[in-house]
Protein backbone atom coordinates (compact mmCIF):
# COMPACT_ATOMS: atom_id res chain seq x y z
CA UNK A 1 0.00 0.00 0.00
CA UNK A 2 1.09 3.44 -0.76
CA UNK A 3 -0.53 6.89 -0.54
CA UNK A 4 0.90 7.88 -3.94
CA UNK A 5 -0.44 5.05 -5.48
CA UNK A 6 -3.78 5.07 -7.05
CA UNK A 7 -6.62 3.21 -5.99
CA UNK A 8 -6.67 0.44 -8.78
CA UNK A 9 -2.50 -0.07 -7.87
CA UNK A 10 -3.64 -0.18 -4.37
CA UNK A 11 -6.18 -3.28 -5.24
CA UNK A 12 -4.84 -5.35 -7.38
CA UNK A 13 -3.38 -8.63 -6.96
CA UNK A 14 -0.81 -8.40 -9.95
CA UNK A 15 0.35 -11.59 -12.15
CA UNK A 16 2.75 -13.91 -10.65
CA UNK A 17 4.96 -15.65 -13.47
CA UNK A 18 6.67 -18.78 -12.62
CA UNK A 19 9.93 -19.74 -11.15
CA UNK A 20 12.70 -18.56 -13.05
CA UNK A 21 16.34 -19.84 -11.81
CA UNK A 22 18.90 -17.89 -10.60
CA UNK A 23 21.74 -18.05 -13.55
CA UNK A 24 24.05 -20.38 -12.67
CA UNK A 25 21.78 -22.97 -10.70
CA UNK A 26 21.27 -26.34 -12.24
CA UNK A 27 17.67 -27.31 -12.46
CA UNK A 28 15.53 -29.07 -15.27
CA UNK A 29 13.21 -26.87 -15.83
CA UNK A 30 9.81 -27.66 -16.45
CA UNK A 31 7.63 -25.00 -15.31
CA UNK A 32 7.23 -22.29 -17.35
CA UNK A 33 6.44 -23.87 -21.05
CA UNK A 34 9.34 -22.93 -22.67
CA UNK A 35 10.40 -24.90 -25.12
CA UNK A 36 13.68 -27.10 -24.56
CA UNK A 37 15.47 -26.84 -27.94
CA UNK A 38 17.15 -23.55 -28.97
CA UNK A 39 15.61 -21.64 -32.12
CA UNK A 40 15.92 -21.29 -35.54
CA UNK A 41 19.61 -21.47 -37.11
CA UNK A 42 18.04 -18.66 -38.92
CA UNK A 43 17.80 -16.72 -35.49
CA UNK A 44 21.91 -16.71 -35.70
CA UNK A 45 22.35 -15.82 -38.68
CA UNK A 46 19.63 -12.34 -38.43
CA UNK A 47 21.68 -11.66 -35.17
CA UNK A 48 25.63 -11.93 -36.96
CA UNK A 49 24.15 -10.05 -39.76
CA UNK A 50 22.35 -7.26 -38.27
CA UNK A 51 23.03 -3.96 -38.83
CA UNK A 52 24.41 -1.97 -35.73
CA UNK A 53 23.73 1.46 -36.63
CA UNK A 54 20.45 1.03 -37.31
CA UNK A 55 19.75 1.10 -33.93
CA UNK A 56 20.09 4.85 -33.31
CA UNK A 57 17.17 5.08 -35.37
CA UNK A 58 14.03 4.34 -33.78
CA UNK A 59 12.25 1.00 -35.55
CA UNK A 60 9.24 0.81 -37.13
CA UNK A 61 6.25 1.05 -35.70
CA UNK A 62 4.18 -1.52 -36.55
CA UNK A 63 6.73 -4.44 -37.26
CA UNK A 64 6.60 -4.91 -40.11
CA UNK A 65 9.00 -7.03 -41.39
CA UNK A 66 7.48 -9.75 -38.34
CA UNK A 67 3.39 -8.74 -40.06
CA UNK A 68 5.01 -10.09 -43.18
CA UNK A 69 6.24 -13.02 -42.45
CA UNK A 70 3.36 -13.95 -40.77
CA UNK A 71 0.80 -12.96 -43.39
CA UNK A 72 3.19 -15.09 -45.92
CA UNK A 73 2.85 -18.56 -43.48
CA UNK A 74 -0.38 -17.92 -42.57
CA UNK A 75 -2.08 -17.19 -46.06
CA UNK A 76 -3.79 -13.45 -44.61
CA UNK A 77 -3.27 -9.69 -45.47
CA UNK A 78 -0.77 -7.68 -43.22
CA UNK A 79 -3.43 -5.58 -42.34
CA UNK A 80 -5.01 -8.31 -40.43
CA UNK A 81 -1.73 -8.93 -38.15
CA UNK A 82 -1.24 -6.48 -35.04
CA UNK A 83 2.21 -6.97 -33.28
CA UNK A 84 3.05 -6.51 -29.72
CA UNK A 85 6.32 -7.11 -27.00
CA UNK A 86 4.83 -10.74 -26.41
CA UNK A 87 1.22 -12.29 -26.40
CA UNK A 88 0.56 -10.85 -22.39
CA UNK A 89 0.67 -7.21 -24.32
CA UNK A 90 -1.65 -8.15 -27.13
CA UNK A 91 -3.73 -10.09 -24.71
CA UNK A 92 -3.61 -6.77 -21.99
CA UNK A 93 -4.64 -4.30 -25.61
CA UNK A 94 -7.60 -6.35 -26.38
CA UNK A 95 -9.35 -6.59 -23.24
CA UNK A 96 -8.57 -3.21 -23.08
CA UNK A 97 -9.92 -2.13 -26.60
CA UNK A 98 -12.68 -4.64 -27.10
CA UNK A 99 -14.05 -5.01 -23.61
CA UNK A 100 -13.15 -2.31 -21.76
CA UNK A 101 -16.63 -0.31 -20.99
CA UNK A 102 -18.36 -2.06 -24.04
CA UNK A 103 -21.41 -0.14 -24.83
CA UNK A 104 -21.13 1.17 -21.35
CA UNK A 105 -22.84 -2.29 -20.30
CA UNK A 106 -22.11 -4.30 -17.13
CA UNK A 107 -21.94 -7.62 -19.04
CA UNK A 108 -19.22 -9.50 -18.03
CA UNK A 109 -16.92 -11.22 -19.43
CA UNK A 110 -16.83 -15.01 -20.31
CA UNK A 111 -13.73 -17.69 -19.48
CA UNK A 112 -13.34 -20.96 -18.23
CA UNK A 113 -13.36 -21.87 -14.50
CA UNK A 114 -9.53 -22.78 -14.85
CA UNK A 115 -7.68 -20.74 -17.92
CA UNK A 116 -4.73 -18.60 -18.33
CA UNK A 117 -4.40 -16.78 -15.09
CA UNK A 118 -3.90 -13.75 -16.81
CA UNK A 119 -7.33 -13.04 -17.93
CA UNK A 120 -8.78 -12.53 -14.39
CA UNK A 121 -6.16 -9.66 -13.67
CA UNK A 122 -6.61 -7.78 -16.97
CA UNK A 123 -10.40 -8.17 -15.78
CA UNK A 124 -9.80 -6.53 -12.61
CA UNK A 125 -7.60 -3.93 -14.11
CA UNK A 126 -9.46 -3.25 -16.90
CA UNK A 127 -12.72 -2.70 -14.18
CA UNK A 128 -14.86 -5.86 -15.84
CA UNK A 129 -16.79 -8.43 -14.45
CA UNK A 130 -15.58 -11.58 -14.53
CA UNK A 131 -17.88 -14.87 -15.18
CA UNK A 132 -16.49 -18.08 -15.21
CA UNK A 133 -17.81 -21.06 -16.94
CA UNK A 134 -17.24 -24.52 -15.50
CA UNK A 135 -15.53 -26.94 -17.56
CA UNK A 136 -16.86 -30.28 -18.46
CA UNK A 137 -15.63 -34.01 -17.88
CA UNK A 138 -12.12 -34.58 -18.58
CA UNK A 139 -11.81 -30.36 -18.85
CA UNK A 140 -13.59 -30.21 -22.16
CA UNK A 141 -14.82 -27.11 -23.02
CA UNK A 142 -19.04 -27.27 -24.09
CA UNK A 143 -19.43 -24.05 -26.89
CA UNK A 144 -23.16 -24.20 -25.67
CA UNK A 145 -22.04 -22.69 -22.53
CA UNK A 146 -20.92 -19.78 -24.14
CA UNK A 147 -24.24 -20.10 -26.48
CA UNK A 148 -26.69 -18.00 -24.18
CA UNK A 149 -25.04 -16.29 -21.85
CA UNK A 150 -25.06 -12.53 -22.07
CA UNK A 151 -21.48 -11.06 -22.03
CA UNK A 152 -19.04 -8.02 -23.17
CA UNK A 153 -16.62 -10.55 -24.57
CA UNK A 154 -14.94 -13.79 -24.32
CA UNK A 155 -11.72 -15.05 -24.28
CA UNK A 156 -10.67 -18.98 -24.12
CA UNK A 157 -6.62 -20.43 -24.55
CA UNK A 158 -6.95 -23.40 -27.06
CA UNK A 159 -5.35 -25.16 -26.19
CA UNK A 160 -6.52 -24.29 -22.77
CA UNK A 161 -3.73 -23.65 -20.15
CA UNK A 162 -3.47 -24.92 -17.81
CA UNK A 163 -5.71 -28.12 -18.69
CA UNK A 164 -3.83 -28.63 -22.21
CA UNK A 165 -6.99 -29.56 -23.46
CA UNK A 166 -8.04 -28.13 -27.14
CA UNK A 167 -11.94 -27.37 -28.66
CA UNK A 168 -12.23 -28.23 -32.39
CA UNK A 169 -12.75 -25.25 -35.23
CA UNK A 170 -16.05 -26.57 -35.09
CA UNK A 171 -16.51 -25.83 -31.53
CA UNK A 172 -15.15 -22.44 -31.76
CA UNK A 173 -17.52 -21.49 -34.48
CA UNK A 174 -20.41 -22.24 -32.30
CA UNK A 175 -18.91 -20.05 -30.13
CA UNK A 176 -18.31 -16.94 -33.25
CA UNK A 177 -21.85 -17.45 -34.46
CA UNK A 178 -23.94 -17.26 -31.09
CA UNK A 179 -21.97 -13.62 -30.13
CA UNK A 180 -21.92 -11.97 -32.93
CA UNK A 181 -21.78 -8.73 -30.93
CA UNK A 182 -19.20 -10.05 -28.95
CA UNK A 183 -15.25 -10.34 -29.62
CA UNK A 184 -13.95 -14.10 -29.41
CA UNK A 185 -10.29 -14.08 -28.24
CA UNK A 186 -8.90 -17.26 -28.75
CA UNK A 187 -5.27 -17.69 -27.08
CA UNK A 188 -3.23 -19.56 -29.57
CA UNK A 189 -0.26 -19.74 -27.45
CA UNK A 190 0.37 -23.58 -28.22
CA UNK A 191 -1.88 -24.59 -31.12
CA UNK A 192 1.44 -25.78 -32.75
CA UNK A 193 1.92 -28.68 -30.49
CA UNK A 194 -0.57 -31.22 -31.94
CA UNK A 195 -0.54 -32.56 -35.47
CA UNK A 196 -4.54 -32.62 -35.79
CA UNK A 197 -5.36 -29.51 -34.19
CA UNK A 198 -6.09 -26.25 -36.60
CA UNK A 199 -5.40 -22.79 -35.82
CA UNK A 200 -8.79 -20.56 -36.02
CA UNK A 201 -7.29 -18.75 -38.21
CA UNK A 202 -8.93 -20.58 -40.87
CA UNK A 203 -12.51 -19.32 -39.41
CA UNK A 204 -11.60 -15.79 -39.97
CA UNK A 205 -13.39 -15.24 -43.10
CA UNK A 206 -16.18 -16.04 -41.67
CA UNK A 207 -16.21 -14.19 -38.15
CA UNK A 208 -15.39 -10.51 -37.75
CA UNK A 209 -16.04 -10.53 -34.16
CA UNK A 210 -12.58 -13.23 -34.25
CA UNK A 211 -9.51 -12.56 -32.74
CA UNK A 212 -6.88 -15.11 -32.71
CA UNK A 213 -3.76 -14.14 -30.46
CA UNK A 214 -0.34 -16.04 -30.78
CA UNK A 215 3.19 -16.10 -29.92
CA UNK A 216 6.42 -16.52 -30.35
CA UNK A 217 7.65 -17.64 -27.05
CA UNK A 218 6.23 -21.00 -26.96
CA UNK A 219 6.82 -23.31 -30.42
CA UNK A 220 9.57 -20.92 -32.07
CA UNK A 221 11.82 -21.04 -28.64
CA UNK A 222 11.63 -17.07 -28.49
CA UNK A 223 10.17 -16.73 -24.68
CA UNK A 224 13.06 -13.99 -24.05
CA UNK A 225 12.80 -12.42 -27.47
CA UNK A 226 9.50 -10.87 -25.94
CA UNK A 227 7.22 -11.42 -29.32
CA UNK A 228 3.69 -11.79 -29.54
CA UNK A 229 0.81 -10.97 -32.48
CA UNK A 230 -2.88 -10.88 -33.40
CA UNK A 231 -4.75 -12.25 -36.45
CA UNK A 232 -7.89 -11.08 -37.17
CA UNK A 233 -10.35 -9.18 -39.52
CA UNK A 234 -9.17 -5.71 -40.44
CA UNK A 235 -11.60 -4.06 -37.96
CA UNK A 236 -9.88 -5.54 -34.82
CA UNK A 237 -6.54 -4.90 -36.18
CA UNK A 238 -7.09 -1.43 -36.68
CA UNK A 239 -8.56 -0.99 -33.18
CA UNK A 240 -5.53 -2.70 -31.73
CA UNK A 241 -3.22 -0.38 -33.68
CA UNK A 242 -5.06 2.99 -31.91
CA UNK A 243 -4.81 1.44 -28.47
CA UNK A 244 -1.01 0.23 -28.91
CA UNK A 245 -0.16 4.22 -30.52
CA UNK A 246 -2.13 5.75 -27.82
CA UNK A 247 0.45 4.18 -25.15
CA UNK A 248 3.49 2.82 -26.88
CA UNK A 249 4.22 2.98 -30.77
CA UNK A 250 7.17 0.94 -30.50
CA UNK A 251 6.19 -2.30 -29.05
CA UNK A 252 8.65 -4.47 -30.76
CA UNK A 253 12.39 -3.38 -31.20
CA UNK A 254 14.43 -3.31 -34.28
CA UNK A 255 16.75 -6.83 -33.56
CA UNK A 256 13.18 -7.85 -32.19
CA UNK A 257 11.97 -7.36 -35.84
CA UNK A 258 14.62 -9.35 -37.67
CA UNK A 259 14.91 -12.04 -35.35
CA UNK A 260 11.20 -13.04 -35.24
CA UNK A 261 11.13 -12.80 -38.88
CA UNK A 262 13.83 -15.02 -39.55
CA UNK A 263 12.23 -17.23 -36.94
CA UNK A 264 8.71 -17.68 -38.30
CA UNK A 265 10.04 -18.23 -41.92
CA UNK A 266 11.57 -20.86 -41.29
CA UNK A 267 8.37 -23.33 -40.97
CA UNK A 268 10.82 -26.10 -41.88
CA UNK A 269 12.76 -26.12 -38.39
CA UNK A 270 9.61 -25.17 -36.66
CA UNK A 271 7.44 -27.74 -37.76
CA UNK A 272 10.53 -30.75 -36.32
CA UNK A 273 10.83 -29.17 -33.22
CA UNK A 274 6.97 -29.26 -32.63
CA UNK A 275 7.02 -32.60 -33.64
CA UNK A 276 9.68 -33.82 -31.58
CA UNK A 277 8.16 -32.26 -28.40
CA UNK A 278 4.92 -34.14 -29.70
CA UNK A 279 6.70 -37.24 -29.47
CA UNK A 280 8.61 -37.01 -26.42
CA UNK A 281 4.46 -35.45 -24.41
CA UNK A 282 3.55 -38.85 -25.79
CA UNK A 283 6.57 -41.06 -24.59
CA UNK A 284 5.79 -39.12 -20.71
CA UNK A 285 2.20 -39.39 -20.81
CA UNK A 286 2.80 -43.01 -21.11
CA UNK A 287 5.43 -43.30 -18.57
CA UNK A 288 3.58 -41.06 -15.89
CA UNK A 289 -0.01 -43.58 -16.88
CA UNK A 290 1.69 -46.84 -16.03
CA UNK A 291 2.81 -45.02 -13.01
CA UNK A 292 -1.10 -44.58 -12.00
CA UNK A 293 -1.13 -41.05 -12.82
CA UNK A 294 -4.49 -39.54 -14.91
CA UNK A 295 -3.04 -37.41 -17.53
CA UNK A 296 -5.76 -35.90 -19.48
CA UNK A 297 -5.37 -35.73 -23.72
CA UNK A 298 -2.78 -32.67 -24.16
CA UNK A 299 -2.42 -30.87 -27.11
CA UNK A 300 0.00 -28.48 -25.73
CA UNK A 301 3.69 -28.76 -24.76
CA UNK A 302 2.99 -29.37 -21.65
CA UNK A 303 0.52 -32.27 -19.19
CA UNK A 304 -1.69 -31.48 -16.48
CA UNK A 305 -0.99 -35.11 -14.15
CA UNK A 306 -2.92 -36.15 -11.31
CA UNK A 307 -0.57 -38.37 -8.80
CA UNK A 308 -1.69 -41.44 -7.79
CA UNK A 309 -3.00 -41.51 -4.46
CA UNK A 310 -0.35 -42.29 -2.99
CA UNK A 311 1.18 -39.38 -3.62
CA UNK A 312 -0.40 -35.79 -3.16
CA UNK A 313 0.90 -33.10 -5.75
CA UNK A 314 1.89 -30.45 -3.70
CA UNK A 315 3.94 -33.39 -1.70
CA UNK A 316 5.68 -34.60 -4.96
CA UNK A 317 5.61 -30.71 -6.18
CA UNK A 318 8.21 -30.09 -3.43
CA UNK A 319 10.19 -33.47 -3.70
CA UNK A 320 11.11 -32.84 -7.00
CA UNK A 321 12.06 -28.85 -6.57
CA UNK A 322 14.50 -30.08 -3.56
CA UNK A 323 16.06 -32.63 -6.23
CA UNK A 324 16.36 -29.30 -8.88
CA UNK A 325 13.56 -30.44 -11.00
CA UNK A 326 11.08 -27.52 -11.29
CA UNK A 327 7.47 -28.13 -12.44
CA UNK A 328 4.01 -25.85 -11.86
CA UNK A 329 1.34 -26.53 -9.11
CA UNK A 330 -1.37 -24.10 -8.89
CA UNK A 331 -2.95 -24.15 -5.01
CA UNK A 332 -6.57 -22.87 -6.30
CA UNK A 333 -8.91 -25.19 -5.30
CA UNK A 334 -10.33 -27.66 -8.19
CA UNK A 335 -7.08 -27.92 -9.73
CA UNK A 336 -4.75 -28.13 -7.01
CA UNK A 337 -4.48 -32.27 -6.94
CA UNK A 338 -2.25 -31.95 -10.30
CA UNK A 339 0.75 -30.76 -11.68
CA UNK A 340 1.82 -29.00 -15.23
CA UNK A 341 4.50 -30.34 -16.24
CA UNK A 342 6.63 -28.76 -19.78
CA UNK A 343 7.75 -31.73 -21.97
CA UNK A 344 11.70 -30.93 -22.00
CA UNK A 345 14.03 -33.30 -23.80
CA UNK A 346 13.84 -36.53 -23.82
CA UNK A 347 16.94 -37.07 -21.69
CA UNK A 348 15.09 -34.46 -19.48
CA UNK A 349 12.02 -36.07 -19.18
CA UNK A 350 13.95 -39.43 -18.81
CA UNK A 351 15.54 -38.00 -15.55
CA UNK A 352 11.70 -36.40 -14.78
CA UNK A 353 10.24 -39.94 -14.55
CA UNK A 354 12.82 -41.62 -12.66
CA UNK A 355 12.59 -39.26 -10.35
CA UNK A 356 8.89 -39.75 -10.31
CA UNK A 357 9.47 -43.00 -10.13
CA UNK A 358 11.08 -43.09 -6.85
CA UNK A 359 8.90 -40.96 -5.51
CA UNK A 360 5.96 -43.33 -6.47
CA UNK A 361 7.87 -46.25 -5.04
CA UNK A 362 8.94 -44.45 -1.69
CA UNK A 363 5.42 -43.36 -0.99
CA UNK A 364 3.78 -47.05 -1.98
CA UNK A 365 6.56 -48.71 1.04
CA UNK A 366 5.72 -46.18 3.96
C1 LIG B 1 2.71 -18.44 -22.19
C2 LIG B 1 1.32 -17.95 -22.49
C3 LIG B 1 1.11 -16.68 -23.02
C4 LIG B 1 2.16 -15.61 -22.96
O1 LIG B 1 3.04 -15.56 -23.87
P1 LIG B 1 4.04 -14.36 -24.10
O2 LIG B 1 3.92 -14.16 -25.54
O3 LIG B 1 5.36 -14.89 -23.64
O4 LIG B 1 3.61 -13.15 -23.31
C5 LIG B 1 -0.17 -16.33 -23.41
N1 LIG B 1 -1.22 -17.16 -23.21
C6 LIG B 1 -1.06 -18.36 -22.65
C7 LIG B 1 -2.23 -19.24 -22.45
C8 LIG B 1 0.21 -18.78 -22.26
O5 LIG B 1 0.36 -19.95 -21.63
Amino acid sequence: MSKFWNEKINSITPYVAGEQPKPGQKVIKLNTNENPYAPSPKVKDAILSFDISTLRLYPDTNGTSIVEAIAKVEGVKPSQVFVGNGSDEVLALCFQTFFEKQNNTDLPVLTPEFSYSFYPVFEDFYDLRPKKIALRENFKIDPQDYANEPNCGIAIANPNAPTSVAMSLDEISVICKANPDSVVLIDEAYVEFEEDLQSAVKLLPEFPNLCVVRTCSKSYSLAGLRVGYAIASEELIDGLNRAKDSFNSYPTDRLAQAIAAAAILDEEYHKECCQKIIDTRKETTKALEEMGFDVPDSSANFIFAKPPKELTAEGLYQKLRSGGILVRYFKTSGINDRLRITIGTPEEMKEFIAAVKKEVEDAKNS
